[in-house]
């Protein structure tokens, strides 16, 4: 994940908040802390992180707590779950919501969005062929990037 700008979080707070909003949801305090968690991170971010990153601002959270949170995020499509990496990350871009093609370095942990919705329609057509079908319907990749090759 890129450091996001100062602007370009509270922007995507802000979405958060209307789509939250238009899917009869509430965008807690607590949701919207991690959220902007997963935002503001280089890398995706595991459970244990979030709940040592919040005890250093002096709430202390149960596990329990953050993956419900996490769950929510996932489930409004916020976040995606890294199944590789057993970490999360924020949605960064328009897709399907049970569509997803995820890049991941094993390097050095980027992950990344891979916005090409022919390349995911056809392997997931493929595996279907095969009788296969797709955790959350998430296509994960993992390689190498740019920057680590
Ligand atoms: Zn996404
Ligand atoms: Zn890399």
């Amino acid at each position: 994940m890129k450091n996001l700008a100062v602007d370009t979080v509270q922007e995507c707070l802000a979405e958060a908040e209307r789509r939250c909003l238009r899917r009869g949801a509430r965008l807690t305090d607590l949701r919207r802390s991690i959220f902007e968690i997963l935002l503001t991170a280089r890398k995706p971010v595991k459970a244990y992180d979030i709940i040592e990153y919040m005890r250093d601002r002096g709430q202390r959270l149960t596990p329990a707590s953050i993956y419900r949170t996490l769950e929510f995020l996932l489930e409004h499509g916020l976040a995606h779950r890294v199944n590789a990496l057993n970490a999360y990350v924020p949605c960064t871009g328009p897709h399907e919501e049970q569509a997803l093609l995820l890049f991941v370095c094993s390097e050095c942990r980027e992950t990344t969005e891979i916005d090409d919705s022919v390349l995911y329609d056809a392997v997931r057509s493929r595996l279907d062929g095969l009788g296969i079908s797709l955790r959350d319907g998430c296509i994960e990749i993992q390689g190498t990037c740019r920057n680590c090759m």
